[in-house]
């Protein structure tokens, strides 16, 4: 009898670990089913390793990549070196490129029908965000210089233009693979020192946290020596400033002594809320998150450190969103690259809804750094340089290698509700931020603005 009774627990025992298994095989085959298909060692789906089935049209339906025969790019050089970080490559070595991250959705994979239905000749219309025009009069602005540009409309979160420099060709494989970074995505997987547009965050903080801020005002000499010896540096002398103005001239000494005065936990938490040292999954694709290190053990690397030097490493995507939060007054979309799948015949499979960002910034923070950002463009870059265009901004001149010019950054957003876009740009060795990337960033805006975006 007990024999028999410990055979029954055994039996139940095996019996319970096969039904739980079989619902965790359920549960994972709903969930990864696009997965393994689309591993490469699955051959029905590819060819030479390459994906072999479905298309990849920007925002307007230009096909930017489609398979016949191997991948087929557009034929416009800069539309294709602009888009193709969006894209990806038949290699997968770009690895925030569709042909890589949406591949299970690329071959027509269906739950319950596989891929046998619509596979090689029928795999599906993967449509992206991107602006493949839009994108082409970004790359050429770069001209050549090592950088990036991202643009987005914060009210949905699509991201227009998503450029990086240098760039992969996948016509001219063999020699632009040797280019250094050209399948980097630096706009979503990298970060660098921001340099000035970091003093965003910290006037967000200041104007939170400073007492009396209203009547705030520095006098700054063109240098400033810290408690501990050390030198913070403007590179002319800025006379009184309040906090306004400090931000408008960008002044180094002024944003120095407010760094000290807040303190390295304040300046943590602003950055934390801003969102930057976040990361952000745009449709699964992972951004990088900025780093910070405001514990700095002395008063003059705590400086720095809020005016956008040291040690502080920004992610350019995070930065763009927390602008779009800014002009949002508080909360932006979340960017995305996908718009929707569909058949080839057109017929829509997934159309992806808005989702948003948690608050980054307080609503009445964000009308008053609206204001500054503003009168930056007027009182400092020129409207004049961006025609037409109601734009805040703040632009940066990040020293990263001294025997180096520096790298030019400008970022900021459109405070329009006809044109609800939010921007950046990073020109490597660019020199003036307002100048180099300022000026990437108005051609691309009139073409965007011009398109109706
Ligand atoms: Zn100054």
């Amino acid at each position: 009898m007990k024999r028999i009774t410990s055979r029954a627990v055994v039996c139940l025992f095996l019996s319970l670990m096969l039904i739980l298994g079989t619902f965790l095989f359920i549960y994972r085959f709903f969930n990864n089913g696009n997965k393994w298909v689309s591993y490469p060692a699955n051959r029905h789906l590819y060819t030479n390793g390459q994906i072999n089935s479905g298309r990849i049209l920007d925002t307007t339906g230009k096909v930017m990549a489609r398979f016949n025969d191997g991948w087929k790019y557009l034929d416009d050089k800069a539309s294709r070196l602009s888009t193709i970080h969006a894209v990806g490559d038949p290699g997968g070595q770009i690895g925030t490129g569709a042909l890589t991250v949406f591949a299970g959705n690329l071959n027509g994979y269906n739950l319950f029908t596989g891929t046998g239905i619509s596979s090689a000749a029928n795999g599906r219309d993967l449509h992206l965000t991107i602006d493949a025009d839009v994108s082409a009069v970004a790359y050429k602005a770069l001209d050549g210089h090592v950088g990036l540009v991202g643009v987005y409309d914060y009210t949905t979160g699509k991201i227009i233009c998503m450029v990086n420099s240098p760039a992969y060709d996948p016509n001219h494989a063999a020699e632009s693979s040797k280019k250094d970074g050209a399948f980097i995505n630096r706009f979503l997987s990298s970060k660098f020192t921001p340099g000035s547009i970091f003093k965003i965050v910290t006037t967000m903080a200041a104007l939170e946290k400073m007492e009396n801020v209203d009547d705030w005002s520095y006098k700054c000499t063109g240098s400033e020596e810290m408690a501990d010896g050390y030198k913070i540096t403007c590179t002319r002398k800025h006379g009184t400033v309040s906090l306004e103005e400090a931000l408008n001239v960008s002044c180094n000494c002024a944003f120095g002594e407010i760094s000290v005065e807040l303190g390295s936990g304040i300046l943590k938490g602003y950055a934390d809320k801003s969102g930057l040292t976040s990361n952000y999954s745009i449709n699964g694709i992972k951004s990088a998150k900025s780093t910070f290190d405001f514990s700095g053990g002395n008063k003059t690397d705590l400086a720095w450190s809020g005016i956008g030097q040291g040690k502080d490493l920004v992610n350019p995507c995070a930065m763009m969103v927390f602008c779009g939060a800014i002009a949002s007054g508080g909360e932006a979309a979340c960017p995305q690259i996908v718009d929707h799948f569909s058949f080839t015949n057109g017929a829509s499979l997934t159309d992806y809804e808005v989702q948003y960002t948690d608050e980054l910034i307080a609503p009445s923070t964000a009308k008053t750094v609206t204001e500054y950002m503003r009168t930056d463009v007027l009182k400092n870059y020129g409207q004049s340089n961006f025609p037409g265009l109601k734009i805040c901004a703040k632009s940066g001149t990040a020293e990263v290698d001294k025997t180096k010019e520096s790298n030019g950054w400008f970022t900021g957003f459109l405070d329009d509700v006809d044109h609800p876009l939010a921007f950046i740009c990073m020109v490597e060795e660019g020199g003036y931020g307002a100048k180099s990337a300022g000026k990437v960033i108005n051609t691309v805006l009139q073409e965007a603005v011009e398109k109706g975006y």
